[in-house]
Parts: structure tokens; sequence; C-alpha cells
């Protein structure tokens, strides 16, 4: 729930899942760039494929049932209930 909670919070500073997947990051310069636009308006730089939401994605923790992002205290996914599996920790 706190996950839910939390990603509302985010969308209203412009940053929720929904925003983030129309966003993309210019690899040369860091500019965040409209995924439609196919190249960096600062730069000039083609851009990613990737958005900003698999690159989030990529960094965090997300459930293998649903693809739910979790933080990386989770347990369980705040969305479906799978119990997570950590790769290498061990606790
Ligand atoms: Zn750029
Ligand atoms: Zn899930």
């Amino acid at each position: 729930m706190t996950q839910r909670v939390r990603f509302k919070n985010l969308e209203r500073f412009g940053f929720g899942p929904n925003v983030m997947k129309k966003l993309r990051v210019c690899s040369r310069c860091g500019q965040i760039v409209r995924s439609r636009a196919k190249t960096c308006f600062d730069c000039g730089e083609r851009l990613p494929k990737e958005t900003l939401f698999d690159r989030y994605k990529r960094k965090h923790l997300k459930c293998q049932n649903c693809d739910t992002v979790l933080t990386a205290d989770s347990l369980y996914c705040s969305n479906c209930g799978n119990l997570l599996i950590k790769g290498e920790k061990t606790i």
C-alpha cells in the first residue's frame, strides 16, 4: 500500500510511472525528452529506445509476476501479493 502512495506523490511531482513511460533520457547530455521525439532537443543526439521507466525498472526491484516496480526492501508485491525472490541478498 505504501508503494501506491509513493507513486501517487511522484505523479504529483511529474514522475509517476505513466509519466516516466513517456520520457526518455539523452545518453549524451542527460536531458529528459518526451519519448515521441527522435532526437534530443538540446544536443541533437539520437535518443535510446528505452524510456525513463525502463531505466527505473532496471535499477529497482520488480515483481516477476506482474511487473510492478517495488522498493528494495519489499517482501511481497503490493499489486498482486506475489512473494518476491531476491537474487543475491542473503538474509
Ligand atoms: Zn542531449
Ligand atoms: Zn506482482
